[in-house]
């Protein structure tokens, strides 16, 4: 008679790289960020202003994922820091599978930090595990205040909530957002994230996330 393991769980493909990949960056003792959003919330300006503004401090790599193009890829090198370029050819997501061979063309041993920017999406991508140490969502002004409460999974599973363009907002300004609503929604969602307003562009705000990122760089490499 055959036996029937009911108790194991059955890892998927994108699981089993997943897991993969985490052991990869956990023996190397590496932080490795998966930055999700909408497509045009300034996830690229976010990274290269982070890497030039942090260049002394930590060494960051980056791995784009687009559905075509490596024009992002190329903007991050531009500050000097290595990048991968993955174009999904449709996919509305990153695999694991693709980050797995991503990890082995990126100078690893090299960098403290890789961020990995996935494809424009606020919905898709939450659902798939890639070995990162944790998720990053970032939501633009111009896209509005509600986007916690409509697109509750990546706001549940984030550790960090970047709300990006604040340089959009003030007196006169045809963009009506509610940061405190934002961050109502988000924190009902999940307690622990950490919310900082921002401006990519202007530099505002950005202090308050490197010190977060090299704080919990320091805290998950020592
Ligand atoms: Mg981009
Ligand atoms: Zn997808």
């Amino acid at each position: 008679m055959q036996k029937v393991d009911v108790g194991k769980k059955i890892l998927s493909a994108n699981e089993r790289y997943a897991l993969k990949n985490r052991q990869f960056l956990a023996e190397r003792e590496k932080v490795c960020l998966n930055m999700i959003s909408s497509p045009g919330s300034g996830k690229t300006t976010i990274l290269s202003r982070t890497i030039s503004d942090l260049k002394d401090k930590i060494k960051i790599g980056v791995i784009e994922g687009d559905i075509q193009t490596d024009l992002d890829a190329e903007r991050i090198k531009a500050t000097g820091a290595p990048a991968i370029q993955i174009n999904t050819a449709g996919a509305c997501h990153l695999s694991a599978a693709q980050i797995d061979t991503a990890l082995r063309n990126l100078p690893v041993d090299d960098l403290d930090l890789i961020f990995i920017e996935n494809v424009g999406n606020l919905v898709c991508p939450s659902a798939f595990e890639l070995g990162e140490t944790a998720k990053i969502v970032v939501l633009s002004v111009p896209e509005g205040d509600d986007k916690p409460a409509k697109y509750p999974a990546i706001f549940a599973k984030s550790k960090v909530l970047l709300i990006n363009k604040i340089d959009l907002l003030g007196a006169g300004s045809h963009v009506d957002f509610d940061v405190e609503r934002a961050r109502a929604d988000a924190r009902r969602l999940n307690k622990s994230i950490e919310v900082f307003p921002i401006s990519a562009k202007t530099g505002k705000g950005m202090h308050s996330w490197y010190n977060w990122l090299l704080e919990s760089a320091e805290d998950i490499l020592s």
